[in-house]
């Protein structure tokens, strides 16, 4: 008797700890979005839709009000060597452009953002941003136009095949750039300040079989309350960066997890595939805007008091038909992102196997970011770089190859197993 009690409490017990385990093992759902996530998503539709006509309005304004061809006579006044003169043409255009996109921009960052109590960014800061930002690229317009116009001068059927290869260096010398020099103008970046977790990450990334990686803390604490972290530069320049507000907003095990992410997208080399990528695109997009930009001169042209591409009048022209370019590759350019995110995500579940963690990562940003999990199909065509944060959970949720022994993609990547 005293057994069988002995037995039936011992069962008792086991069968209430396999509860627990069951309980802790229990999948994380994405939780619905609040009010306020909804409400930030679809001002977030609306912007996107006034962003969208002003990037197509403002250069066929310029070439149909005839203001480009009166520009062009100006800057041709004053600059009489061609480069002078499309340089000038370039640096007007560029700040005629941001004073009238400057409200935009406003309400539909700033503002919108200290609406939802997303942004802890100073007027002053974010004036200060934008001007820098417009400074780089006037500056380093004004320094480089001259070679894609050299180009566009003398080779008028073939232009574009020389502009991609162009591109390529150009791409490389960007990306390796960028961190280096650009990217400290706007924030303070610094070794992490949390050594002991410094150290869990270099450990991690050790076992992800990556060499001497190095991980950078920013300061983005003064410009959002948002949460991220990224992979960016390249060759010597190449680093991962994290948010201190995602330091601050995260447990260290969802740390962690972000973390393996971004050293997939390092380990399987998508810093590289992004600018091969980039390249593609734009040999697409420089063909188009060789034929279509041709064209529409051919039947436009006297209208606009332009006639030729070669023109600095043309530069709006060329614009627009980007811009309407862009718009129409944007779901194939972003299906190719998300499946890459979508592999850095299944990178950190096979190197930690820390699916609860993962799961909870994901809520946290969801909850940091205002993001809506279940955004609708076609906003997650035209908008979405990375899988919706619902699926991400699910994935974290169900992704466990290795308790069925199944295959694990990246082991040979990663130096030991979990
Ligand atoms: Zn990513």
């Amino acid at each position: 008797m005293k057994i069988t009690l002995c037995r039936v409490s011992l069962l008792l017990v086991v069968w209430l700890l396999g509860c627990a385990a069951a309980a802790s093992a229990d999948p994380i759902e994405a939780p619905q979005p609040s009010e306020a996530a909804l409400r930030y998503y679809e001002s977030g539709i609306f912007w996107w839709w006034v962003g969208r006509f002003l990037a197509l309005g403002i250069p066929a304004a310029w070439l149909v009000s005839g203001a480009a061809a009166r520009l062009r006579v100006g800057t041709d006044r004053v600059g009489r060597f061609w480069p002078l003169s499309l340089a000038l043409f370039f640096a007007a255009y560029q700040c005629v452009e941001w004073v009238v996109r400057l409200p935009f921009r406003y309400f539909a960052g700033f503002a919108r953002d200290h609406a939802f109590g997303l942004s802890a960014q100073t007027l002053t800061k974010w004036l200060t941003d934008s001007a820098l930002d417009l400074g780089i690229t006037v500056g380093i317009g004004i320094a480089l136009i001259w070679i894609p116009w050299w180009a566009l001068r003398r080779l008028p059927r073939r232009w574009w095949l020389a502009w991609t290869a162009g591109v390529v260096p150009f791409a490389i010398a960007a990306v390796w750039l960028q961190p280096i020099f650009i990217a400290p103008l706007f924030n303070d970046f610094g070794p992490m300040k949390d050594k002991a977790l410094e150290q869990k990450i270099l450990a991690l990334a050790d076992r992800a079989g990556i060499e001497g990686s190095r991980v950078f803390e920013v300061a983005k604490s003064e410009d959002t309350h948002k949460v991220n972290a990224y992979v960016t530069g390249f060759g010597s320049s190449k680093r991962i960066v994290l948010w201190d507000t995602l330091i601050a907003a995260l447990e260290e095990d969802e740390v962690l997890v972000v973390m393996g992410h971004e050293m997939g997208h390092y380990a399987l080399g998508h810093v590289l595939v992004g600018i091969s990528r980039y390249v593609l695109f734009a040999a697409v997009g420089f063909a188009c805007l060789h034929w279509i930009g041709g064209a529409a001169l051919r039947r436009w042209g006297d209208a606009w008091g332009i006639h030729a591409l070669h023109e600095p009048a043309a530069l709006p022209l060329l614009v627009l038909i980007a811009s309407g370019y862009m718009l129409v590759v944007a779901p194939l350019q972003l299906a190719v992102s998300r499946s890459m995110e979508h592999e850095a995500d299944r990178f950190t579940l096979e190197l930690g196997r820390d699916n609860e963690a993962c799961a909870r990562a994901f809520v946290s940003l969801q909850r940091s970011n205002l993001s809506n999990p279940r955004p609708g199909p076609l906003y997650t065509l035209w908008r979405m770089s990375h899988p919706p944060l619902g699926e991400r959970v699910d994935f974290c949720n169900d992704y466990r190859p290795w308790e069925d022994g199944e295959p694990i993609r990246y082991a040979p990547l990663f130096r030991e197993e979990p």
